[in-house]
């Protein structure tokens, strides 16, 4: 059976997956969304022994059924391959009873490599099944991590040019000197004087500018997204939930269909929906535990129901998650309006214009799999500590605030369901912030020496994506005002 995508602003616009891939954002600035979320055909027993790659597959083709076996097959190959550092692609690391999905192993050491290196294979493939004859123009903001693994992912794709604004002094030296290194003759990088929140917004802008992709179709090109607005960048992050799941049947860390809670530090909410997804689809997850920085935006929603952007953006140790407007929970605020397209309509117009929406009772009980923590920069470091004394065990601050905010959930609530963490960066990413919280001593250490203490530390080898920006040259300085966006996208495709 076909699954159709329609848009959370409008159920009456409806496109194939390949049609909801090549435009990312709805026109009315709607996200598409599956019909209905398809459920595994395939037992988790018969899952056990399937390498991530045979895991893609069977997720996968229940979300893009206009994808041939083969165009998908080879999608997968192309992605889940040598650039990742080891054959499991996510390994799955107990530590001190709790789990963490290390999704750090692809080419730029952050999860968003988990989609990023097949949406560019997904998008040329509904490119040609869909007859388009435009240069694809992926337009990306950046928190920090997704920017790298889609100039990663694109670089001289063809067909394809990749234009990248990240904000100047949002994201960590590590994550600035991995994008403006980026080799490629289709990248470009900008740094904004502006947070991602202002990022995204001029992103979104100038996706719903009809005007703009007349201009752009007149020169030959089209807009879409590398962004987690797009459908894309969703289901292949479903199916690490279900290889996890796989996993700890598979080493008998649990028994059949025993219930396991996922940890997610979020930020613009797209790995927690892939859960969220996973779950629909048969796995067995109780909770989904949604862990905030001090950016939390998302744990005052699940306590209220009240989304109030309006407050201060705090820049944190953890930037891929400092942000203001998660863009994927419209798609879950949709699912708990029972898919009520104009009611989601109306909240994300209240959002645009007063920053803020309240959800009604009857939602707010439809959102109950969803539990909410956060940490503060002192308690994320504290328990980069605190673990690393512990164990040895070494992680980024993304992973802390979800290491946090699931030990805070286990002592307050006694459950004791198994723990999934989703582990997000290599602590190589934020060295830095990683190497002070374990010793103090290290705050006035320049950050390059620091990557060898850390390997000295960790033991864990330092990543080929650190050994190359050592040695790269500095090739994107394009900087811009956050309301110059526009101006500047149009000057480097020169129409
Ligand atoms: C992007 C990112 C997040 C947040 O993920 P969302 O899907 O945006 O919620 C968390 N940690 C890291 C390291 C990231 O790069």
């Amino acid at each position: 059976m076909d699954l159709h995508y329609k848009s959370t602003r409008n159920s009456n616009l409806r496109v194939t997956a390949s049609e909801a891939i090549l435009t990312g954002l709805a026109p009315d600035g709607g996200l598409f969304v599956p019909e209905t979320i398809p459920t595994l055909d395939v037992s988790m027993d018969e899952m056990k022994n399937m390498s991530y790659q045979e895991t893609a597959y069977v997720v996968m083709k229940q979300f893009l059924t206009d994808f041939t076996e083969e165009e998908l097959k080879s999608c997968i190959r192309r992605a889940y391959d040598s650039k990742f550092d080891t054959e499991e692609i996510v390994p799955l690391v107990k530590v001190d009873n709790t789990y963490y999905l290390e999704l750090f192993h692809g080419a730029t050491i952050a999860f968003k490599d988990m989609a990023l290196s097949i949406l560019p294979h997904l998008m040329i493939t509904s490119a040609k099944k869909n007859h388009v004859e435009n240069e694809i123009v992926i337009l990306t903001a950046t928190s920090g991590d997704t920017g790298k693994a889609a100039l990663a992912g694109f670089a001289d794709v063809e067909g394809t040019r990749i234009i990248v604004f990240y904000p100047k002094n949002g994201v960590s030296r590590v994550q600035e000197l991995q994008m403006v290194t980026q080799k490629g003759k289709n990248v470009d990088v900008v740094a904004i004087h502006g947070n991602f929140d202002n990022a995204q917004s001029g992103v979104k802008a100038m996706f719903e500018d009809q005007q703009l992709a007349k201009e752009l179709a007149e020169n030959g090109y089209q807009f879409s997204s590398a962004n987690s607005i797009n459908i894309g960048r969703l289901v292949p992050q479903v199916v690490y939930y279900v290889y996890a799941y796989a996993k700890l049947l598979e080493n008998e860390e649990i028994s059949k269909d025993e219930k396991i809670n996922v940890v997610v530090p979020t930020g613009n909410f797209g790995n927690i929906l892939a859960a969220y997804y996973a779950k629909q689809m048969g796995v067995p997850i109780d909770k989904l535990i949604c862990a905030s920085n001090e950016n939390k935006v998302l744990f005052d929603f699940f306590q209220t129901g009240t989304y109030d952007r309006n407050r201060e953006f705090v820049l944190t140790s953890s930037p891929s998650m400092d942000i203001l407007i998660s863009s994927n929970l419209e798609r879950l605020i949709y699912l708990s309006a029972q898919e009520d397209d104009q009611k989601t309509k109306k909240l994300m117009e209240e959002l645009k214009n007063g920053g803020v929406y309240e959800i009604t009772e009857d939602m707010k009980d439809r959102l109950k799999d969803f539990v909410a923590g956060y940490a503060t920069e002192e308690e994320c470091a504290e328990n980069i500590k605190e673990v690393y004394d512990k164990t040895g065990y070494v992680m980024d601050t993304h992973t802390a605030v979800a290491s946090y905010v699931c030990k805070k959930y286990q002592e307050n609530t006694q459950d004791a369901k198994k723990c999934v963490i989703a582990s997000t960066a290599s602590p190589y990413k934020f060295v830095k912030s990683v190497m002070t919280a374990i010793d103090e001593k290290y705050a006035d250490v320049d950050e390059f020496e620091l990557l060898k203490v850390l390997e000295d530390t960790s033991g864990r080898e330092m990543p080929q994506a650190i050994k190359d920006i050592l040695k790269a040259n500095i090739l994107h300085t394009l900087e811009c005002d956050t309301d110059q966006m526009k101006e500047t996208v149009k000057h480097i495709l020169n129409v």
